[in-house]
């Protein structure tokens, strides 16, 4: 607290990221960080682009790197924006976008980011809640609202919707922008990105921080019309001319180029997410459907506020929200198969501790 501050600094209520401590031994599934080192052509590029260089600006437009997004995911260099990570992407969306004569829709369980813009820029909101099954029921969405925004597969559930779904919610509010935020999509969901030609009012937004591993480099992008990404340009344009430093535009590039690299670690992971849920399934606990590089869970007879703390204890990070609704779930980043291993004997001994003191049966 601070008499300087301006007036609006005293009410922002700030995004909390997932803890990077530094433990010894430190198994880190909070902040859903890839397992696997990026491409080696990542590391190759950024290498390369470390020389004299680096006293001149990089490139403001970024053509390069959205020349290569252009040409992997067939659109125009026209619809392709990028960013300093997705979350700057998502605050220039939240400015140029978002912003609308009615309430800003979501999930009321979700990337809890998106009040914090709200709160940052002034937007209203409503939470449009979740089913019984943690499920998103795109009929909740039929009502007067600014804009919508999804995260697809949700966070922290890791649940899908079919693009039948995310095109009919592009129908019903076909005046109305709507974002779907794919920071997860690679991990076994379907884009949307397919139905931007058909959808004057869809942005995709996408990060290199998960499938590409590339959390530390801080790239993300969206795609959609060319109209869309002019605003997002013209925010971008009034805030930071130079998101991407050159380092960052050479890495993501070849991240971007390296699509060998993204379906074989894509689908190694989702095995391990496979053989993970087993195994969290058959020590007692309840697991979503997880498109996504986490799972979420629930021991039905433990607290998970209990779990995390006895896992932090052991030097095993997971991410535990406070949220009412969520507050028995665990959300889990899958790791290697070894690093799933080492979670799983981690919890089957602190859950026979536990039994052996309550005499309560798993
Ligand atoms: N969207 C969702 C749903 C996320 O979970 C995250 C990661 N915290 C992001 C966007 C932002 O990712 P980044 O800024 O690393 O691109």
């Amino acid at each position: 607290m601070s008499r300087f501050w301006s007036p609006s600094v005293h009410t922002l209520e700030p995004y909390v990221p997932g803890e990077q401590p530094r433990m010894a031994d430190l198994l880190k599934l909070n902040t859903n960080e890839s397992p696997y080192g990026p491409s080696p052509r990542v590391l190759e590029a950024i290498r390369a682009a470390t020389d004299d260089t680096l006293r001149l600006y990089p490139d403001p437009t970024a053509l390069s790197l959205r020349e290569t997004i252009a040409r992997v995911y067939d659109v125009g260099v026209d619809e392709v924006f990028v960013g300093n990570g997705s979350d700057e992407v998502l605050a220039h969306t939240f400015a140029a976008l978002l912003r609308q004569d009615g309430p800003l829709l979501f999930p009321d369980v979700t990337y809890s980011f998106y009040p914090v813009y709200c709160g940052l820029y002034g937007i209203t909101y409503a939470e449009v809640p979740l089913d019984a099954d943690f499920r998103i029921d795109i009929a909740g969405y039929d009502r007067a609202c600014g804009a919508i925004i999804i995260a697809n597969p949700n966070a922290p559930t890791g649940i899908a919707l079919p693009l039948s779904a995310i095109e009919a919610l592009l129908t019903r509010h076909a005046d109305r922008p709507v974002v779907i935020d794919e920071a997860y999509v690679d991990f076994g969901a379907e884009s949307a990105v397919s139905l931007v030609r058909r959808h004057p009012n869809l942005l995709v937004v996408h990060t290199l921080s998960k499938s590409r591993a590339l959390a530390g480099l801080r790239v993300g992008y969206a795609i959609g019309q060319a109209h869309l990404i002019e605003g997002l340009t013209r925010v971008k344009d009034s805030f930071n001319s130079y998101p991407l430093d050159r380092l960052a535009l050479a890495g993501a590039q070849a991240a971007i180029a390296d699509t060998a690299w993204l379906a074989e670690t894509s689908a190694r992971l989702i095995a391990s997410r496979m053989a993970l849920t087993d195994g969290l399934q058959a020590l007692g606990f309840d697991v979503l459907p997880s498109h996504a590089n986490f799972v979420f869970a629930r021991h039905h007879a433990r607290s998970a506020a209990g779990l995390s703390q006895a896992l932090r204890d052991e030097a095993i990070l997971v991410r535990h929200f406070r949220a009412e609704r969520i507050r028995d779930w665990m959300r889990i980043t899958v790791g290697t198969d070894a690093q799933c291993s080492r979670l799983l004997e981690a919890l089957r001994a602190i859950l026979s501790r536990n039994d052996a003191q309550t005499g309560q049966a798993v």
